[in-house]
């Protein structure tokens, strides 16, 4: 019975819950039989033996659990000790699989739904492992933001879509590519600074560059936020608010921070179609995008119902299944001509040479 009250946090290490309850247990056993400790103990907690063991047995449960709380405290500092064994296991191969890079982005179309074509893409992390397997980024992302890593994992996604929107420009395809970046780099780092003399070094306009900020639940300093934003935006880079509409992405982030446009969350888009109050949220939305004078973008848009009705609202940047997944640099090119060639057959030819040359320089 009082064990589980000692455990104040009990989703993390079993080994230390066992040597806690342990310790107390033993402590409890030495009290009831031995005369002498009883009388530490009364000595200590100032409570007379006379007056009842219990009150002292009290005391040291007391003192006990408090001791459990401070030694948890201490061990939650304790690098790496708030993880699982196979969290660990992913954050010790994690810096070399991006020194190696393994950890690399996948490309997802935004289409303008009002005429099929490509008009950016979000870069989304993926870890390809030498097998072949890919993780998605819900095994790592969030793992490498509780363990300090993520402003690591940024610079290699950085440099990839960099570097990718040079080769692609090569090629004279201008498609601007929309960078995850969460609070945190824009907060604790000279990410701004690189992001944007990175362009520079690989001759990539600013504005072929897009910013999606995440995670804005975890804005501290809203002060360097604004800042990094308003720097991002004077360098040519528009700054879109993900997943809004959810409580990560509340309004006053969207009043207080200078945007060029949200990204609708795809929870409501889902479920617009047989959820009444989700499609009034999307309107919403939409109402407060335009009254703003800020771009928006829908995205887990998964079918054409979805897609008309969006469009019914004045919505037409559409990101989702109903269109492609995320999918390789290479492949992008090819989705972006064959889109081109709807309208101009010519392209169709350039799509081909063009997607085998990429091929061999990503
Ligand atoms: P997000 O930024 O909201 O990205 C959109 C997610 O929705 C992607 O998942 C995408 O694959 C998925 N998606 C797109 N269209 C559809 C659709 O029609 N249906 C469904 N069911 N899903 C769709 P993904 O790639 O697994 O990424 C998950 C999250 O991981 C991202 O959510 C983003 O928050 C984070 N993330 C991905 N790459 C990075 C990165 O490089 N840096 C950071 N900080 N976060 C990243
Ligand atoms: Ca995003
Ligand atoms: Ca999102």
């Amino acid at each position: 019975m009082i064990l589980p009250l000692l455990s104040p946090h009990r989703r993390d290490s079993g080994l230390l819950n066992l040597l806690a309850g342990g310790g107390v247990l033993v402590l409890l056993l030495a009290i009831l039989t031995w005369d002498g400790l009883r009388d530490v103990v009364a000595e200590l907690t100032g409570l007379s033996m006379a007056r009842g063991e219990m009150l002292s047995l009290l005391a040291l449960v007391a003192i006990a659990g408090l001791t459990v709380h401070l030694a948890r405290r201490i061990w939650d500092m304790v690098p790496h000790a708030r993880f699982s064994t196979e969290e660990r296991r992913i954050l010790r191969t994690l810096p070399q699989a991006l020194a190696r890079g393994e950890i690399q982005p996948h490309f997802q179309p935004v289409v303008d739904a009002d005429t099929g074509q490509v008009v950016a893409v979000e870069a989304l992390a993926r870890w390809i492992k030498a097998d072949g397997t890919i993780l998605p980024p819900s095994q790592f992302i969030g793992l490498a933001e509780r363990a300090g890593l993520i402003r690591l994992l940024t610079k290699g996604i950085v440099e990839h879509a960099v570097r990718t929107a040079a080769a692609w420009r090569e090629h004279d395809l201008d498609i601007p590519i929309s960078i995850n970046l969460s609070v945190e780099d824009l907060e604790a780092s000279d990410l701004v600074e690189h992001l944007i003399a990175l362009c520079d070094r690989h001759g990539v306009p600013h504005g072929a560059i897009r910013v999606e900020l995440t995670e804005t639940q975890s804005i501290v300093h809203f002060d360097v936020v604004d800042r990094a934003v308003a720097t991002l935006r004077q360098a040519g880079m528009a700054v879109y608010l993900d997943d809004f509409g959810t409580g990560y992405a509340s309004l006053s982030v969207l009043h207080r921070i200078p945007f060029t446009g949200i990204k609708l969350d795809q929870s409501f888009i889902r479920r617009m179609r047989e959820d009444p109050r989700a499609d009034a949220i999307v309107r919403a939305s939409v109402a407060i995008a335009r009254d703003l004078g800020l771009a928006l973008v829908a995205e887990g848009v998964e079918d054409s119902e979805t897609r008309d009705r969006l469009g019914q609202l004045g919505v037409s940047h559409i990101q989702g299944y109903v269109y492609a997944r995320p999918m390789p640099a290479h492949d992008i090119v090819h989705y972006t001509r064959q889109a081109q060639a709807a309208q101009n057959p010519a392209v169709q030819i350039q799509a081909v040479q063009i997607q085998a040359a990429l091929t061999l320089s990503l």
